[in-house]
């Protein structure tokens, strides 16, 4: 019965009574003359803390549960680049391996060894983000330039696949404060991901600002918009979690990446008081969008 709280109903006074009630396993003490009222009052508190204390013992295991997930995901994804490297390595050993053969083990162990070098990256910033040990650092940014400087690097991607690549911006001031470096990360990710899942039409990045009531404020939003594949609506929340792919069968991948980037974006826009949000129409396209409340601007 230790779901259910007991309550002593006693005509004994004396002080060592009570103690040896509280010791037997007691949560509470009521003396006579009794009180309903009291009485009442008395158990519907004790049963809502048990309610309160039972709801977090289940999220703490919850967590807990996320957390081996976890561990047990990334000791898989681990293995995979692990076996490649070891494996060509082995093949290289062998007697008659002809130099153009070495040359293709050789670029297998140098891409294993580059995706283990992302995944181990991506896993640090995700902890770091979730320990909240993660410091932001603000500085003036010509946020025109960023964008610029993020196309720029998706631009021979977008010719290989014969996709549009645009940038539009609305109402921008020359300078905004911001942590650079983790917006470059972010945007990065979202357009990483809008060329990758889009084989037809194309990927506009747009940022907009909006003046806020209080001065040398304002709200800054950046869109990431693609005529991609689209992402089921039952599958939209989850794809800010930690190591959600595709169509959520992890080991028949066909496309590249560690799972992880949403959730580092997620966790990071959160980070920046800000929110990141997705709509998405299956075989139309999606648009993520980061909005940034109280950002200050020159
Ligand atoms: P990764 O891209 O490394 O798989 P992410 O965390 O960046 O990991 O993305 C998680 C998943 O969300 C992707 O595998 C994909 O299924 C889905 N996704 C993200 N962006 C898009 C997009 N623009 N269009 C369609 N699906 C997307």
């Amino acid at each position: 019965y230790s779901h259910i709280p007991v309550i002593l109903l006693t005509a004994k006074t004396n002080i060592q009574s009570k103690i040896e009630g509280m010791e037997l396993g007691a949560d509470a003490y009521i003396e006579k003359p009794f009180s309903v009222e009291y009485l009442h009052a008395c158990a519907s508190n004790l049963i809502q803390n048990r309610e309160k204390l039972r709801q977090a013992l289940e999220q703490a295991r919850a967590a807990d549960r996320a957390k081996s997930y976890f561990l047990a995901t990334v000791s898989h994804e681990l293995r995979t680049p692990l076996n490649a490297v070891i494996g060509f390595s082995e093949l290289l050993q062998g007697a008659d391996v002809e130099p153009q053969e070495q040359q293709e083990y050789l670029g297998s162990i140098n891409f294993a060894g580059n995706a283990l070098l992302n995944l181990i990256n991506d896993v640090l910033d995700l902890s770091r983000l979730e320990a909240d040990q993660v410091e932001l650092d603000c500085r003036p940014v010509d946020v025109k330039r960023l964008v610029r400087e993020i196309v720029g690097v998706f631009k021979q991607k977008a010719v290989e696949k014969n996709l549009s690549l645009q940038m539009t911006y609305t109402n921008l001031p020359p300078t905004l404060y911001l942590d650079d470096l983790r917006i470059k990360q972010i945007l990065l990710n979202l357009t990483g991901n809008a060329l990758k899942f889009t084989h037809d039409g194309g990927v506009t990045v747009s940022a907009v600002f909006r003046l806020a009531e209080e001065a040398g404020q304002g709200t800054l939003i950046f869109s990431i918009t693609d005529t991609g594949i689209g992402i089921l609506p039952e599958k939209i929340s989850q794809i800010f979690e930690p190591f959600v792919q595709d169509s959520g069968v992890r080991g028949h991948r066909i496309y590249e990446g560690s799972g992880l980037g949403l959730a580092i974006s997620k966790r990071l826009v959160e980070k920046m008081g800000g929110k990141l949000s997705a709509e998405s129409t299956p075989g139309k396209g999606s648009t993520f969008t980061v909005r940034l409340e109280n950002v200050k601007y020159q």
